[in-house]
């Protein structure tokens, strides 16, 4: 059965749990062949002990970590970095275009064209502790262990998705999500909803052998993105 808190994904990536269940994911990429690792995503705020848990649960110390990731600046994805850059001493990455609202801990406003968004922007924000951003990362750039990114504009302006090259996981963030179904981020928690849907085309060139959601269970199929635009984008 898999650990609670740690689902190896494929050699050298893993999935940790912040939540009961795969519903507020992170993940954890091996550099090389040492233990050294990158972290993508940090949780919410109370989220760090639940974090280094499933590190330790892969034998991985927090001083292992060399890299953040943060694949945008909302609270469930950057709320957990500060904690976890002090725990770990590692750097926080994320695309430029969030770096602002990373350094303010509060997202980017939601799509006041929708309906939905209207109603989230009455709701507030989201803040979170002020992350502490050391690198900013742009589109198709290499990271140490063959992770690139993937600029993925919409959900927020700075969204990144990251291709691990060598176990074809692809991480999606929030571009898409995998709650019941899989689905394009829903147009109220965009930052422009219209984006969004065109971002997700790009993904779908990208070839991966595993889909790896931040809100869901992750999917062993390279296919399965492309079908999923053939019958729900077209
Ligand atoms: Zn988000």
């Amino acid at each position: 059965m898999a650990h609670p808190l740690a689902v190896p994904l494929a050699d050298g990536a893993w999935r940790l749990h912040t939540v009961r269940g795969p519903w507020l994911n992170t993940f954890v990429f091996a550099q090389g062949p040492g233990r050294e690792v990158t972290l993508v995503d940090t949780g919410l705020p109370g989220a760090p002990k639940r974090v280094l848990a499933g590190l330790a649960a892969i034998g991985r110390r927090p001083s292992d970590v060399r890299r953040i990731v943060v694949t945008h600046a909302h609270p469930d994805h950057a709320g957990g970095a500060a904690a976890l850059a002090a725990a770990t001493g590692a750097p926080v990455a994320l695309h430029g275009d969030d770096v602002s609202f990373a350094l303010a801990g509060a997202g980017p406003r939601f799509d006041p064209s929708t309906r939905g968004g209207r109603i989230m922007a009455r709701l507030g924000k989201g803040t979170f502790p002020p992350v502490p951003v050391a690198e900013e990362l742009t589109d198709g750039q290499a990271l140490d262990g063959g992770l690139h990114v993937l600029a993925t504009a919409g959900h927020t302006p700075g969204h990144v998705a990251l291709l691990h090259e060598p176990s074809g996981v692809l991480v999606v963030g929030d571009a898409l999500m995998n709650v019941g179904r899989m689905r394009v981020s829903p147009r109220a928690l965009c930052n422009d909803a219209r984006l969004c849907r065109q971002t997700v085309r790009r993904l779908a060139e990208v070839d991966h052998s595993v889909l790896a959601f931040s809100h869901g269970p992750s999917v062993a199929d390279g296919a399965a993105l492309g079908a999923h635009l053939r019958t729900a984008l077209v």
